[in-house]
């Protein structure tokens, strides 16, 4: 079914052409010894892990699903599903980034990254059952005692146990202001738990010992609304005293959500009947913990579109180049054959271009958050993790919105490529389309995220942060505004740069007379400015391509003829973007509810 290969060639260039990570990192004294050897070997491991193991998976997972078994409440994942998690434990996957102080490796975000998107190109279901350890890792590092964390941590970092994020309820999900679930102190210093969650991803499952769920409740003097929300942690099994899994908490699977795509993964209604909990970090302050998770999983859910409008694209440039119909326009391409391969047709062309260009600008960026989050997370300068931690905050929403966005056009151009063949099962096309469209909506629609970018980390700090980054490709723009080989890139960047600058003081400017003017322009503003990301991306990668567009190697010439396309084609967009950014609230909310 398909293949998948993990492009290693443009990870090397995005890691170690384009953001120099070795250099970056002997900044960093933890990762002083890391050099590039280190990380090409991972990812050739990863690779090898990846594409052997998950992706012969991923379709019969999508086919046979998960089952509940009502009696018992217990989950079975496809078939396979727990032999590779095995294989994935045995290997020390889960340990590749995590603090050696608890049996991690200590790799470091910017390589752990890469191999998250190999991860979801394999297998987006799959990795979901590991993927929301590592949120529930990080959120416990960040908050946990000491206690919690010398229980808990070794055993995520192994794989032995695995984590969830119980936030949602029926009658919330955005508004996590409204939620039920209630938390009684106990006298021995735990929590006894009780409602219900829905939605919740891996809720339950064979594949680890023993889960853990983060779980956000309320405890009974609790202040309505966001501000009286506490975070508990709440195992499957509770601990015995020597750390093995114990006693059954009654935390348990009432029902499996039928769902559109990602079949492989269990997305349970979890009934929390009385079961045993324990804080994490203060009272009513649960939101500020559950944050370190969410943007962990915010990163990892761009993740994954990245990885799928990656696949995608691999399988349909394959077709593209053995399908034969009808010749090309300009004449026979391949006159021995009845027909020419559609690769010779124009538009099969924009639609892989438009895939591979989403593909490597993903890449690009979101390795260099992560390169981003190592600094904020390691820096020796307290003013360089503050810089750092500020633009991680900027970009977070752009990385869960622009990519899962593109990726849901990706995979529906590669689908296309297929013509009828693509909507068919067999081929695979449409489960990527499938699995793709819930990354759009879970862990904040794209829609909430466009409202936390122009809201809270742009209006809310009158544009601080958006600045820098503005000072960063002006800075770039005026280092190579003279170089003419370079101008056909760099001159639509500096335009677009001033005109969102422009956008954001109009937006802010109106946002003081009327609110809604936020959220009428919030989502066609994000995608501008991720266009914006994206033009300096290329911008930067053209430039490495065209020194070395000479030297035999067809990798850039490809990649130079990547990002021309994308300025010809895709950063077009923005214009009309624009336009519907700045014609305001007053079309949206003309019409009385009852009108509509
Ligand atoms: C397959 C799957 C897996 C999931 N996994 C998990 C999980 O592991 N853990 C977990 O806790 N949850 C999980 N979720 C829940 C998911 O995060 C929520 O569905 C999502 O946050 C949206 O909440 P909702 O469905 O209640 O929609 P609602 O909050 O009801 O929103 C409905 C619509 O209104 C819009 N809207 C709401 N408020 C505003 C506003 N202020 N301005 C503009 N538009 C607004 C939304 O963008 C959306 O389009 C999962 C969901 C699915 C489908």
């Amino acid at each position: 079914m398909g293949q998948y290969n993990a492009p290693l060639r443009d990870m090397r260039f995005v890691l170690h052409e384009l953001l120099n990570v070795s250099d970056e990192l002997k900044q960093l004294p933890k990762y002083a010894d890391i050099d590039a050897d280190t990380i090409n070997q991972v990812l050739e491991e990863g690779g090898k892990f990846t594409s052997e193991v998950l992706f012969p998976l991923n379709h019969s997972g999508d086919r046979e699903g998960c089952k509940l078994d009502p009696a018992t409440h217990e989950v079975t994942p496809p078939k396979g599903f727990k032999e590779a998690y095995d294989q994935y434990v045995a290997a020390g996957w889960p340990a590749l980034s995590a603090d050696p102080e608890y049996g991690g490796q200590g790799l470091p975000m910017v390589l752990q990254n890469s191999f998250l998107e190999m991860l979801n190109s394999a297998n987006q279901a799959w990795t979901m059952y590991p993927g929301l350890s590592h949120g529930a890792y990080e959120c416990l590092h960040k908050h946990g005692t000491e206690e919690q964390k010398s229980l808990y941590l070794p055993k995520l970092i192994s794989g032995e146990w695995t984590g969830t994020m119980c936030l949602t309820e029926a009658h919330c999900g955005t508004d996590l202001g409204l939620l039920r679930t209630k938390a009684e102190p106990q006298d021995d210093g735990s929590y006894k738990l009780t409602g219900s969650k829905i939605f919740i991803s891996a809720g339950e499952h064979n594949m680890s010992q023993n889960i853990l769920h983060l779980v956000l409740a309320r405890l009974p003097d609790a202040p309505k609304g966001t501000h009286g929300i506490s975070l508990f942690i709440v195992p499957k099994f509770l601990p015995k005293a020597d750390g093995t899994p114990g006693e059954r908490n009654p935390i348990f699977c009432g029902a499996l959500e039928e769902k559109m795509g990602i079949h492989g993964n269990a997305t349970c209604q979890m009934n929390i009947d009385g079961a045993r909990g324990w804080l994490i970090g203060e009272p009513n302050k649960g939101l500020n913990a559950m944050f370190v998770m969410m943007n962990a999983a915010r990163l990892g859910v761009g993740m994954q579109s990245l990885g799928l409008t990656e696949v995608a694209y691999q399988n349909a440039l394959v077709y593209a180049k053995d399908r034969l119909q009808m010749r090309s326009l300009t004449g026979p391409k391949e006159a021995d054959k009845p027909a020419d391969p559609i690769i010779v047709h124009p538009d099969v062309r924009r639609m892989l271009l438009t895939a591979k260009a989403y593909a490597e600008g993903g890449r690009a960026f979101s390795s260099y958050v992560a390169l981003q989050i190592d600094r904020e997370l390691n820096h020796p300068d307290e003013a360089v993790r503050n810089e750092a931690a500020d633009e991680v905050a900027l970009l977070t929403p752009i990385i869960k919105a622009f990519l899962t966005d593109n990726g849901w056009i990706s995979t529906s151009e590669a689908m296309q490529v297929y013509g009828g063949h693509g909507f068919i099962s067999e081929w695979g096309m449409e489960q990527y389309v499938r699995d793709s469209r819930i990354n759009m909506i879970y862990e904040g629609t794209n829609t909430i995220q466009s409202l936390d970018l122009l809201g809270r980390k742009i209006l809310q700090d009158n544009g601080a942060k958006l600045r820098k980054l503005g000072e960063k490709i002006r800075g770039y723009v005026e280092e190579n505004g003279l170089d003419e080989s370079m101008s056909e890139f760099v001159t639509p960047l500096a335009d677009l740069a001033a005109k969102v600058e422009k956008l954001t003081t109009e937006i802010g400017m109106k946002a003081f007379q009327n609110a809604d003017e936020v959220g009428a322009a919030a989502v066609p503003y994000l995608r501008v400015v991720g266009h914006l990301i994206y033009a300096y991306f290329f911008a930067r990668m053209a430039k490495i391509a065209l020194s070395k567009q000479d030297n035999g190697d067809p990798f850039y010439k490809s990649k130079l003829a990547t990002a021309r396309f994308y300025f010809a084609r895709l950063l077009p967009e923005t214009a009309m973007l624009i336009r519907q950014a700045r014609a305001g609230s007053a079309s949206l909310m003309a019409l009385d509810a009852e009108l509509f």
